[in-house]
């Protein structure tokens, strides 16, 4: 079975993920998840930044919570990216507005969204990512959350002014920053090799 990559396409960054995993599959066949259904076959998810209260109402709406969560559990890859690392943490500190997303509980991280303040101290930095050849990976930071703290099995593979930005447990990658902007691709290329999409010969 020729195994399917899936982008979660209910709000955000969908088109940029879309297609840096398309050129980097070579195929213009990555799937838009916006319903249970969608998940059939997919081994490889990316999980967009976007509005993470959003998206929590709109994973709700669409019945995909359970199931995402049980694919996620049961070892799909997921590259999860700003809302999307939001998402998919076991914990958030309580944010002063109230109003706050519900996450899947899957990544041992505790996050807090908004951490670098309003969308004008958005930034970007070099940053070297242990495991990842090529030199430092451009960061884009877009009101991005910060990892407070990660529990046991979960790796560590890059940190800016002492905070981890991406991190990994298992087939769960998660990202504070958005490596769908810009044309780098190698972190793509590297998630869709871990979860076993494309081989290092494809690459
Ligand atoms: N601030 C957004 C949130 O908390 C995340 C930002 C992003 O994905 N760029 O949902």
């Amino acid at each position: 079975m020729t195994s399917r990559v899936g982008v979660l396409a209910l709000q955000g960054d969908v088109p940029e993920h879309r297609a840096i995993l398309e050129a980097v599959t070579g195929r213009g066949t990555v799937v838009d998840v916006r319903y249970p259904r969608d998940l059939d076959g997919v081994q490889a998810l990316a999980l967009p930044g976007g509005e993470s209260t959003t998206l929590s109402r709109l994973l709700d709406e669409t019945g995909l919570r359970e199931p995402l969560r049980e694919r996620i559990r049961d070892g799909m890859g997921v590259l999860a990216t700003c809302a999307g690392l939001i998402l998919v943490a076991e914990s958030l500190e309580p944010s002063p507005h109230g109003r706050d997303p519900v996450p899947l509980g899957l990544l041992h991280a505790r996050v807090r969204r908004n951490d670098y303040g309003r969308q004008a101290d958005s930034f970007e930095a070099p940053l070297a990512i242990r495991g990842m050849s090529g030199g430092d990976f451009t960061a884009v930071f877009i009101r991005a959350p910060k990892i407070l703290s990660v529990g046991p099995g979960v790796e560590v593979l890059g940190e800016i002014s002492g905070s981890p930005v991406i991190v990994r447990q298992g087939s769960i990658w998660g990202l504070t920053f958005h490596p769908e902007i810009g044309e780098d691709r190698r972190l793509h290329q590297w998630f869709l090799k871990e979860s076993g999409v494309v081989s290092s010969r494809d690459l």
